[in-house]
Order: C-alpha cells, then sequence, then structure tokens
C-alpha cells in the first residue's frame, strides 16, 4: 500500500488509554521464566517514539512467529513498509516461556495422523518438523546467534509396560512404512537396556533421534536486533485492540497508542487470536503449562544429562514432561498436564500467565531424584517456576495462511505446545505467500497447516473429532 495517510485513519497518539479486553494479553508480573530473569536491552523497543501512520505490513505479536515472518520477510527481499508490533516486552508470551525443546514429534501425533489422513499427509509433516532442525542450526550459524543452540539427541522414555508395548508397535510400525527418517530413530525395548541407554529409572522402552535445544529468549531478541536494525520498525508496549476494514480495503490496526493504516495484517497472536479474530475463538484456545528450572547446590556432582527428554512415567495418571539439560548443568523441565488437567479453571481458556498452577506447582520438586539414576543425593531443587499460555488448537494442527473471507489479513498461530519445530518454517511459508503471491500449496507448507473456512466452521460447531479435551 501507498504511504499517505488516509482520511477514515486517525491520527497516531502516544496516549496511554486502558485496554479492556479480557482476551489481550495481561499485564507482566510475577511468575518470571528462568529465560527472561535477564532482559535483554532491546526486550522494550520501540524503533520510532510514535507508530507509523502507515506500513504495508503490519505483524501483531513479537513471539517466534511474529519475529520470525518479519526476518523471513526481509530475507526474501521485501521492500515493503513492516511494523511489528507487540502487547509486552519483546518475547514474552509462549516463546519467553517455554521449554526451549525444539524436537520433532514422532510419536505423538504422527502416526495419529497417518492413521487420519493416510501415509502422505502424515510423513509430510513428520518431514517439515525435521526439516526444522537443521533450519535453525543454519540460520544461528548465519546469523551468529549466541542462543545456546545445541544439536542432540531427544530420548523418549516409557515407564509404563503397555505404554511401552504400544511404542514398540508405533515403532514398527512407522518402520514398516519404509519412512526414510526412521533410519534416524533407535529403539530400545526391555528394562534393563532402557534403564542403561537412557539413566531413567523404570525405563521400560526408550528412543533416541536427533533433536535441537536452545535459549529461546536469546535466540528471538537477536533476530528483533537484527530486523530493527535492517529498517523494520519495532513497537514494544503496544496491544493492538482492534483491526477494522477500510473502503479502500486497507485495515486500520488500532492500539492506545493510535492508529497504523495496513495494507496486510499478519496475525502473530497465538494464545490470543480471538481477541482480533473471533472467528477463532473456538479453534485456538489459551491453556496454560508449567515449567522450572531446576538446579543443584554447589559441590553437587551428580551425572551429566546430555540428551533432551520427554520423560512418560508410569502411575495413574500417567505424567509427561519434556526435559531439556544446559550447559551449565541446570536442568529445564516441564509438562505434568495430567496432574492439573482435571482443574479447568486453572489452566483452561485462562490467559493469566502471572499466576502458577496451584495444582502442579510442587510437582517438579524432586523429579530429578525421583527418576534419574545417580541424582537420588544431589540436592537438586527448583530454582524457578513458571507458566505461559498456549493456544491449543481444536483439531490439534495450527492456522496459517490468508484469513478466510478477510482479504489481507493472515494468520500464523494455534501452536499448541509444539511450536518449535513447526513456526520456522510456516513462518517462511507465510513470508513467501506475501512476497511472493504465492498460493498456500506452493509453498512446501504441509496441508495440515492450512487454515480454513472449513476448519473454523467444524471447531464452532462441536466435538466432532480433535476435541482438546478428548
Ligand atoms: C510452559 C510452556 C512450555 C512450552 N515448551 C515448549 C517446548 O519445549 N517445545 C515446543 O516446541 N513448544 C513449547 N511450547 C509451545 C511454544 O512455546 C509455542 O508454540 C510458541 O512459542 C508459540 O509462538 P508464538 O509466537 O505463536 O506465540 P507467543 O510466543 O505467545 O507470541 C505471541 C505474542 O503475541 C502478543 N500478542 C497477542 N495479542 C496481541 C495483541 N492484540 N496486540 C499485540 N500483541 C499481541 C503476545 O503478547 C505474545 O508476545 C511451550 C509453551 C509453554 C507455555
Amino acid at each position: 500500500m501507498g504511504a499517505s495517510s488516509s482520511d477514515n485513519v486517525p491520527n497516531a497518539t502516544n496516549g496511554d488509554a486502558p485496554v479492556t479486553s479480557s482476551a489481550l494479553p495481561v499485564a507482566s508480573g510475577g511468575n518470571t521464566s528462568f529465560w527472561r530473569k535477564n532482559l535483554h536491552e532491546l526486550d522494550d523497543l520501540r524503533s520510532t517514539e510514535i507508530l507509523p501512520e502507515t506500513s504495508d505490513v503490519v505483524i501483531v505479536g513479537g513471539g517466534y512467529a511474529g519475529v520470525a515472518t518479519a526476518y523471513h520477510l526481509l530475507e526474501l527481499g521485501s521492500t515493503a513498509s513492516i511494523t511489528l508490533v507487540e502487547a509486552r516486552g519483546a518475547c514474552s508470551g509462549a516463546t519467553g516461556r517455554n521449554g526451549g525443546h525444539m524436537r520433532p514429534d514422532l510419536y505423538g501425533h504422527i502416526p495419529k495422523y497417518i492413521k487420519r489422513f493416510g501415509l502422505e499427509i502424515g510423513s509430510s509433516l513428520a518431514e517439515f518438523e525435521i526439516a526444522h532442525v537443521q533450519a535453525i542450526k543454519a540460520v544461528v550459524e548465519k546469523e551468529k546467534i549466541d542462543c545456546e543452540f545445541t544439536l542432540t539427541r531427544t530420548t523418549d522414555v516409557w515407564c509404563d509396560q503397555d505404554a511401552a508395548d504400544r511404542a514398540k508397535a508405533v515403532y514398527e510400525m512407522m518402520v514398516g512404512h519404509g519412512l526414510k527418517y526412521m533410519d534416524d530413530v533407535h529403539f530400545t525395548y526391555g528394562q534393563k537396556a532402557a534403564e542403561g541407554v537412557s539413566g531413567i529409572k523404570n525405563a521400560k522402552a526408550c528412543t533416541t533421534y536427533t533433536a535441537g535445544t536452545m535459549f529461546p529468549y536469546k535466540f528471538i531478541l537477536h533476530l528483533v536486533g537484527l530486523l530493527h536494525k535492517r529498517g523494520l520498525n519495532i513497537q514494544t508496549h503496544t496491544p493492538v485492540t482492534s483491526v477494522t476494514p477500510n473502503e479502500d480495503g486497507s485495515w486500520t490496526v488500532s492500539t492506545p497508542r493510535g492508529h497504523i493504516k495496513a495494507g496486510k495484517v499478519v496475525h502473530a497472536t497465538n494464545a490470543y487470536t480471538k481477541a482480533l479474530l473471533p472467528e477463532y475463538a473456538k479453534n485456538i484456545v489459551p491453556c496454560k503449562g508449567i515449567c522450572c528450572h531446576i538446579a543443584v547446590p554447589q559441590g553437587s556432582t551428580p551425572p551429566h544429562v546430555q540428551n533432551s527428554f520427554i520423560i512418560r512415567e508410569s502411575g495413574n495418571p500417567s505424567v509427561l514432561s519434556y526435559l531439556v539439560p544446559r550447559g551449565d548443568g541446570g536442568i529445564v523441565v516441564g509438562g505434568a498436564s495430567s496432574i492439573f488437567r482435571p482443574h479447568l479453571e486453572q489452566w483452561y481458556d485462562n490467559i493469566d500467565d502471572t499466576v502458577l498452577i496451584e495444582s502442579a506447582k510442587d510437582y517438579y520438586e524432586s523429579f530429578m531424584q525421583k527418576n534419574f539414576r545417580g541424582w537420588e543425593d544431589s540436592g537438586a531443587r527448583v530454582t524457578d517456576i513458571w507458566t505461559g499460555v498456549m493456544g491449543y488448537s481444536w483439531d490439534s494442527n495450527p492456522h496459517v495462511g490468508h484469513v478466510p473471507g478477510k482479504e489481507g489479513q493472515l494468520i500464523i498461530s494455534g501452536f499448541n505446545g509444539h511450536g518449535m519445530p513447526i513456526i520456522w518454517l510456516a513462518a517462511k511459508g507465510l513470508a513467501e505467500m506475501i512476497v511472493r503471491g504465492k498460493g498456500f500449496e506452493e509453498t512446501g507448507m504441509p496441508l495440515l497447516l492450512k487454515t480454513t473456512k472449513e476448519r473454523i466452521e467444524r471447531a464452532q460447531k462441536g466435538p466432532e473429532g480433535g476435541d482438546i479435551l478428548a
């Protein structure tokens, strides 16, 4: 769109009008994540003192999805004016509060998708996720990003015998399909061998395969710095309160600090999508998760944890945790959703990431002692614990592409607890749609990610498969 201001766009102001929508991010406070303990100097960045009156592209949301979309727009040579607007500090949402685990999910949803949609569609998602590990390694090296990126093996562990047997059947089914990427997966069955490979007590089976870990806040803030230097206008602490149509086909993006007339609007708002796009209210539901950092006292030297993990403990309920070891010996671990699942009010349709999940807040206190061989007397304890809000998708898949019925608006949201191995290349695909005018199908993104009227309406109609509470 052009650079001149329009009559129907009110002038930008720097007023501090209160934001009232209950679906917008709450004011930050308390409950700080380990990653955000030492804030980057650009956390509160505003590239210009006042908002631009016009911008060819406005990206709403300064997490992984918004920042990655902006990065790819510039990488593809976009000459458009681009403004990224974030309600709070940069990377203060789920990305700044997650587990830092970039693990393609070969055992959870891929077999389910192969069953539901066939081998080609299911395995295309697996390949897309796997491609992230190398794509992120490449950008970290290209842009020299200091974010503790580690190329690692993830160890999936099953401590319950029935679950181990089911995992073995899944492994054999996946190998039976002749999927090339299964060459990277090593499966170990039987307690003695699985405990030996994983170091986890009571392990009945485990797999290992390639994954990545990183310090997500450092990764995003480095990119924020690059984008700012390369001419992107970044405006933190600026909640978008509405996106309304103009007669000339553009959109007015309103904030308490003024308005921006935009040619295109990208919703990278994840858990908060429904505040600006109410048609997605049933499709992307804000759900809280819990994560913590564990450390041992000085002088304590438990066995070094080398790999990242998904640990499925036995018991009723059986608890799943993701775990990332840090170079300094610290551990980041979270999950435990089956512990807090019955307490809906503590996590479901809840955007308050300043309040811990009461029913799970003590769960990880002796997690290392309980599960890891040699950690019994380590003195390991939780040093930081926090929550974050995910955008749970009704049918389990993110929504990426053109917002149906709203020309010029695009979405990249709904990443559940699993955005790290999906967002980077989804953002690249979305950027290709914007810069090159490609159709979704031409971008190479898995079809399951495409947002459609049908998907939106299916969720609006009710629980017919894919119910997130099922
Ligand atoms: C506790 C926890 C642990 C997790 N662990 C992992 C993990 O180990 N591996 C993994 O793959 N995934 C994990 N996830 C999920 C992962 O963090 C998300 O999928 C991913 O970060 C989503 O990125 P995003 O940019 O879409 O969302 P966000 O990072 O939430 O970014 C959205 C941004 O939009 C802003 N925003 C929203 N509405 C507006 C508005 N109206 N105006 C302006 N700004 C707005 C928000 O403030 C926010 O900063 C975890 C999530 C949580 C909560």
